[in-house]
C-alpha cells in the first residue's frame, strides 16, 4: 500500500501486526522477500509519504529524515565537515547501489544476519529450520547435550554500519 501520511502508515502497520513490512530503499527487505525469509501480506511503501527525506543543521543540531539516502548523507558538505564519522559509515555500506537506494531508517532497522538463515529457501531447506525460522535448533550455537534446558537463543548479529556512529554521537530518534 502507498500511504500519504505517517499516521496512515502507522495505522496500517498496527492493523496488520506481523503481516506487514515497511519498505524504504528495499535493499534489505526485497532481498529477504526474494529469499522467502519474509513473506509479508502487505508492503507499506514509505516513499509515498512526503518530506521524510531531509538533512538540516540548525540550533538543535543535525536532523536527518528516515528516508534520507546514505548517498545524500555521505555527500552532504555539513556531514563531511562536522560529522566525518557519519560520512565514513555511510560510505562503508555495501556498494554504490546500496548507498544510492538505501536509507538511514532502513539501515537502522535492517534485519540481523546469519549465514544459516539469510539464504534462499532452497539452501535453507537442506537443514532443519532453526529457532528464528520457527524450528528447534540453532545451527551456530547448538544446545550442548547436558540434559539441562537451554533457552531458545538466536545468535544472529546486527550488522548496521550507521547505528554505532549514531550511538557514539548520542543521536536521538524523534517521531
Ligand atoms: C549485498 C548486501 C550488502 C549489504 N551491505 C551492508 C553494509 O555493508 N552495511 C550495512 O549497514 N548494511 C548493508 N546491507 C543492508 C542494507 O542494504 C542497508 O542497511 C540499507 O541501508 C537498508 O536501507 P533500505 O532503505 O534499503 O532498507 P529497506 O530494505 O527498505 O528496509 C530494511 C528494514 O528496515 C525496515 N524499515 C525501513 N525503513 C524504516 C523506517 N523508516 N522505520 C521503521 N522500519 C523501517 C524495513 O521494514 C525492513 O525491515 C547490505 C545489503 C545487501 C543485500
Ligand atoms: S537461530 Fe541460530 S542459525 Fe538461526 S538465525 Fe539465529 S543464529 Fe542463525
Amino acid at each position: 500500500m502507498e500511504p500519504k501520511t505517517l499516521n496512515e502508515a502507522a495505522k496500517a502497520l498496527v492493523s496488520q501486526r506481523k503481516g506487514a513490512a515497511l519498505l524504504a530503499g528495499g535493499t534489505d527487505l526485497l532481498v529477504n522477500m526474494k529469499q522467502r525469509v519474509f513473506q509479508p501480506k502487505v508492503v507499506i511503501n514509505l516513499k509515498t509519504i512526503p518530506k521524510l527525506a531531509y538533512l538540516s543543521n540548525g540550533k538543535g543540531g543535525l536532523r536527518v529524515g528516515a528516508l534520507t539516502t546514505l548517498y545524500d548523507i555521505a555527500s552532504s558538505s555539513t556531514v563531511q565537515e562536522k560529522f566525518p564519522a557519519l560520512c565514513q559509515a555511510a560510505r562503508a555500506v555495501g556498494a554504490y547501489a546500496h548507498q544510492a537506494m538505501g536509507t538511514l531508517g532502513g539501515n537502522l532497522c535492517q534485519e540481523n544476519r546469519c549465514r544459516f538463515y539469510n539464504q534462499s529457501a532452497f539452501w535453507r531447506g537442506v537443514k532443519s529450520p532453526c529457532y528464528k525460522a520457527g524450528g528447534d535448533i540453532c545451527h551456530v550455537v547448538p544446545a550442548r547435550p547436558t540434559g539441562g534446558r537451554k533457552p531458545k537463543e538466536c545468535h544472529s548479529t546486527y550488522c548496521g554500519d550507521m547505528a554505532p556512529v549514531l550511538i557514539a554521537l548520542d543521536a536521538k530518534s524523534r517521531w
